[in-house]
Parts: C-alpha cells; structure tokens; sequence
C-alpha cells in the first residue's frame, strides 16, 4: 500500500503515521525527520537544508525530490507512508512520475485543522534531543517540568516552532502544499480527516477508512 498523508504542520502527521505503520507494516517516510538526520550529521544535504528549515521555507524541490527518491527506493514490498512529502505540485509531479502507472499512490489521507489549533499546538510543543519523545507544556507534560521522562535531558524547542517561525510555516502550508488536495481528488482516492479531534479518535477514523482499501 502506497499512501501519502497530507496536513498542516502540527496536525498530528507523525503521531498517525506510527499508528498506521504498526498496523500494516508500511514504512514511514517523513521527509522532515530524514532532513534534521541529515543536520544533525553535519552532511552536505544538512547544511544546504538548514537555513530554509529554521525560517519555515520550503527546501528547494531539486534536493527534495532526490533525497524522497532514495528513501522511497528502499521501501518494503508492503509499501510506505509518506509523511511532509510531497509538499509542492513540481514534488507531486515527479513522485507520480518516479512511481510510474503500476505504482500509483492508493490513498491519500488529508488531515483537516483550524490555524488556531495548530498554532497552540506547535509553539507548546517540546521534545528531547536525546531520545526525540515529544511533549506540550499543556496537553502532555512530562513529569518533571522542563525534563524527559525517559532520560532527564533537557527539553527543547524546536527552532521552527517558535510563534513566528510557526506562522510561516502556515503561510507556506497554506499557499504551496494545500493545492496538492485537488491534484490528488484528480486522480487518487482522498479521505478527508478532522484532525482537531484526540489522536485516539483520529486514529480509529483512519483505521476505518484505510480498512475499505484493504477489503
Ligand atoms: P516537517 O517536520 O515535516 O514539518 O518539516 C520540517 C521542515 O523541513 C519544513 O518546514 C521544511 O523546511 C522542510 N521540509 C520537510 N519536507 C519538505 C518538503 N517535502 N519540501 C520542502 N521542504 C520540506
């Protein structure tokens, strides 16, 4: 099963691709978590995506599209979830190309929230550098304010949370990445998901509406 899952950023992408992996065996292919991989081993890919990311910009389609184009390359037979990619209509474009008739994507799950959420979402939101566990300074605090549950490290905030980073973000969301729900009604099958819900709820809605695939 190929999907793609499109969303605004903080619209819980990441939570709900871990649930969709775990139950079909699909590999999670998140183009955001492959990008600060790369910035934290200092590569040249790294490098050149770094000042574009800490703004809230896109990085160039050209380093994107070959970077996907790799990690896809190494997908199981089972197929991969794609997560923060494609995030431009030139992006989609050249995964249905790279992909090829028999390969189309078979579902895309399109993740649907208020600017509003997602903005008290993502600038509560810390994590750990150590160990990458996620918390808010609401929603999910960690036992001791401040510190990982897990290991006690010091958590952060990710530099393109902070409040005027995440509006740019929005922006770019909003102006570049939302067109790719019409290019996708085209031609594939997409699920329109309310995401302001608890990840439990979307999940179980997720859960019935890939089922149907399945069948
Ligand atoms: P994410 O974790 O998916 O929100 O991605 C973090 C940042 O990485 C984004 O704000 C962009 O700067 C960059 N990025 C991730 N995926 C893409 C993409 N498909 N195209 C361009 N830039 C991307």
């Amino acid at each position: 099963m190929k999907i793609v899952l499109l969303g605004a950023p903080g619209a819980g992408k990441g939570t709900q691709c871990k649930n969709i992996v775990d139950e079909y065996g699909l590999m999670h292919l998140s183009s955001g978590d492959i990008l600060r991989r790369n910035r934290a081993d200092g590569t040249e890919l790294g490098k050149k995506a770094q000042s574009y990311m800490d703004a809230g910009d896109l990085v160039p389609d050209g380093i994107i599209i070959e970077m996907m184009s790799e990690a896809i390359k190494k997908a199981p037979p089972e197929g991969f979830i794609l997560d923060g990619f494609p995030r431009t209509v030139n992006q989609a474009v050249a995964l249905d190309g790279s992909l090829g008739e028999d390969g189309a994507i078979d579902a895309v799950l399109n993740l649907e929230i208020d600017d509003s959420v997602v903005e008290a979402r993502m600038t509560g939101r810390r994590s750990c550098p150590q160990c990458g566990a996620v918390y808010h300074i609401e929603n999910l605090k960690p036992k001791v304010e401040g510190l990982c549950d897990h290991d006690g490290a010091k958590l952060v905030q990710r530099p393109d949370d902070t409040p005027e980073v995440v509006l740019n973000r929005l922006d770019t969301y909003h102006r570049q990445t939302e067109p790719l729900v019409d290019y996708y009604r085209k031609n594939s099958t997409v699920f329109d998901i309310k995401a302001d819900r608890n990840p439990d709820e979307v999940k179980a809605y997720v859960s019935k509406e890939l089922q149907t695939l399945v069948k």
